[in-house]
């Protein structure tokens, strides 16, 4: 049976692709990663992000925003750029947006407002969010609930967190998204007690790619590279977790991913 898996986050324009961009998506193709969601973490990478799903509509999609750790650089222009970019039919979700206290590359104060500003532009598109948080989760959880109503719906893209988090995030009515951090026995420990907590049509998949390569890949590639193709490893961690088939996996989490990013 042959599975057919949507990786909801993909930085496929980074730079780490540059030279074997193509070879990269036909791998994950015949992996049976039959779509990916291009993140866009800042103005210009998301800009980039959406002429690459432009240029393989069917395929590629993308997102649109500022990540927390960019939050600094936004001005006056944003909304206007953001709405611009959102315009467009592959631009899917408004992120990756959210708080990352943990570096703190941009203070909290700047990160609050850039992430509030980019919640409005969601709310008035009409989009979906895709969004991001680390050691933030108080603060996160708090914004979010002043807009729950007027979002359309969100993401917690890597989620890395336990039961307790996994609730407040269902509350607010959030999707999870689920990365090879869950391959990390030692690292993913609370997640993978929390996984099989995850209601099936709020599960989405990712590899978060080039980032978080599957601790228990064998062989690993020397690169430590990771690639869409590697969603299904992945994927049959999850099922496991789960105690259900991949396909039965593969099956609900690309229904909700063409349900939530509204893929035709
Ligand atoms: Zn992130």
């Amino acid at each position: 049976m042959t599975i057919a898996l949507i990786d909801i986050g993909s930085n496929l324009t980074h730079d780490s692709f540059t030279l074997d961009r193509d070879a990269v998506m036909e791998r994950a193709l015949a992996a049976g990663v039959r779509r990916q969601i291009v993140t866009g973490a800042d103005l210009a990478g998301s800009q980039q992000a959406a002429e690459l799903a432009a240029a393989h509509r069917g395929v590629l999609s993308s997102t649109a925003g500022v990540h927390p750790h960019h939050a600094q650089s936004v001005d006056a222009s944003l909304g206007e750029r953001l709405a611009l970019l959102l315009q467009r039919p592959e631009v899917v979700a408004v992120g990756e947006c959210g708080l990352d206290y943990f570096r703190n590359f941009s203070p909290p104060d700047a990160q609050r407002a850039a992430f509030v500003a980019q919640l409005r532009i969601a709310a008035a598109v009409r989009k979906p969010v895709f969004l991001h948080q680390r050691d933030a989760h108080e603060d996160f959880v708090a914004i979010l609930g002043e807009f729950r109503d007027a979002l359309v719906g969100g993401v917690a893209h890597c989620f890395t967190g336990g039961r307790l988090e996994l609730d407040d995030y269902l509350k607010l009515g959030l999707y999870i998204g689920v990365t090879g951090w869950v391959n990390d026995e030692r690292r993913g420990q609370s997640l993978r007690e929390a996984v099989p907590h995850i209601p099936a049509d709020r599960l989405m998949l990712e590899t978060d790619a080039p980032y978080l390569l599957p601790r228990d890949l064998a062989p690993a590639p020397k690169s430590r590279r990771n690639e869409p193709c590697y969603l299904p490893h992945i994927a049959g961690a999850v099922a496991q977790l789960r105690g259900e088939s991949l396909e039965a996996l593969a099956a609900t989490s690309t229904a909700n991913a063409v349900r939530f990013f509204r893929l035709s």
